[in-house]
């Protein structure tokens, strides 16, 4: 056990730690322990562990409440996040459509951050419709959505940074908003992993992530969490999660702890590539703007630098002209960076985006084409002359 005075990065080593059993040994890791049956000891074992999960107590008397993997995985990213009840997603949509799910019912109304993760707009928000739920976009850059407050707004759904251009909510001021007007606050965390920001510390009720990406770490699971500090909160996750079912499998619990305790070296040396490949780019004359928040001259740098404790390897690049089979070139001639959705393993991605893919997000009005990169572990020199390689191929 570790008390909370002790550095995240102290306590995420030691949160769900295997337990000693009666010869007085432990493994290290906490094992994959895989049921679906729970066996109990006695009639009264059975009513007395199902007593405690009727009143909320996170055991399991099923498999698809989890085992002990499971709940040594929510403990390490209760750390992360600051939070006193973690649930897990089979992925971080399954996470985000689990929070919207619970917290709106038909006649209600959300305000979402125009520059979330794409399928939040392209396939929850027809879910929503379908049941009656009314949303409104806004900007994070505009401050908080007073305008588009109405009497049945119940939830304000921000992600920040957002996906793809990195635009920084003013989380404080969102929450203050939310508590204003009995509103839930809710942040997509997936950016951050909750090792460089913690939006229940910071206004939000609730933080979703898709540990899929840095806590994983390693491109070989998906997965979702969802945290609160809110009691209430909690118990309505945990029955709309009990009725949508959502189990996920004790291997992939065991591979994103596995992940989690090499968490925070990973981010470092992601970042510390990610700034030299994005000082390199805003060198570079076929890109006109270059996208991260750890860059001083990034609009969301200050928000960055008061609420966030680093940065990731998400990188994206706008284009000079609005040349897109030219693009398409220059993302053909990569050789370290694949060509992939996703991030947060240890492998170097990019991503084109065309001009109308980030049309919703009113933070870029360009019209030419976006680059993201996920800038891996590999070396950032040997990155960086790929990057210069394909610009010479393709943009001169
Ligand atoms: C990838 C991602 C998700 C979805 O996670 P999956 O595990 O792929 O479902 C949600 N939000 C953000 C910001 C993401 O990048």
């Amino acid at each position: 056990m570790t008390a909370r005075a002790h550095a995240l990065s102290t306590r995420l080593l030691h949160a769900g730690l295997g337990a000693f059993d009666d010869s007085g040994a432990a493994p290290v890791n906490v094992p994959v322990v895989r049921t679906s049956t729970v066996r109990f000891a006695s009639g009264a074992d059975y009513e007395r562990l199902h007593r405690l999960r009727h009143d909320g107590e996170n055991v399991a008397t099923y498999g698809r409440h989890g085992t002990a993997t499971h709940r040594a995985l929510e403990a390490a990213i209760g750390e992360l996040e600051g939070a006193d009840h973690t649930l897990l997603a089979p992925s971080g949509m399954a996470a985000i459509t689990l929070a919207f799910l619970s917290l709106l019912s038909p006649g209600e109304h959300a305000l979402i951050q125009d520059s979330v993760y794409g399928p939040v707009r392209e396939r929850l928000e027809p879910l929503l419709a379908r049941l009656g739920i009314d949303v409104t976009y806004f900007a994070a850059k505009d401050g908080v959505p007073a305008h588009a407050l109405r009497p049945d707004t119940r939830l304000v759904y921000v992600e920040s940074p957002g996906s793809f251009l990195y635009e920084i909510a003013d989380l404080p001021a969102l929450g203050a908003f939310a508590e204003q007007h009995g509103l839930i606050l809710a942040a997509d965390n997936t950016w951050s992993a909750g090792w460089l920001h913690q939006p229940l510390a910071h206004g939000a009720h609730v933080s979703v992530q898709a540990s899929t990406k840095y806590i994983g770490g390693h491109s070989d699971l998906m997965q979702g969490a969802i945290s609160t500090n809110d009691p209430g909160l909690a118990l309505r996750f945990r029955d709309t999660h009990e009725a949508l079912g959502l189990a996920v499998g004790a291997d992939d619990a065991y591979l994103a702890l596995r992940g989690i305790r090499t968490l925070g070296v990973r981010l470092a040396r992601h970042a510390q590539n990610a700034l030299e490949v994005a000082q390199f780019l805003q060198q570079e004359r076929a890109v006109a703007r270059v996208f991260h928040p750890a860059l001083p001259d990034d609009p969301g740098h200050a928000l960055w630098r008061r609420d966030f404790s680093g940065a990731n390897g998400l990188v994206s690049f706008a284009f000079e002209d609005g040349d897109i089979a030219r693009a398409g070139r220059f993302i053909d001639s990569l050789q370290l960076f694949s060509l992939g959705a996703s991030w947060g393993g240890y492998e170097s991605l990019a991503l084109l985006a065309p001009p109308s893919r980030l049309r919703p997000h009113s933070y870029f009005s360009g019209d030419a084409p976006v680059v993201r990169l996920h800038v891996g572990l590999e070396d950032a020199a040997d990155l960086i002359d790929d990057l210069r390689r394909a610009f010479r191929l393709t943009c001169t």
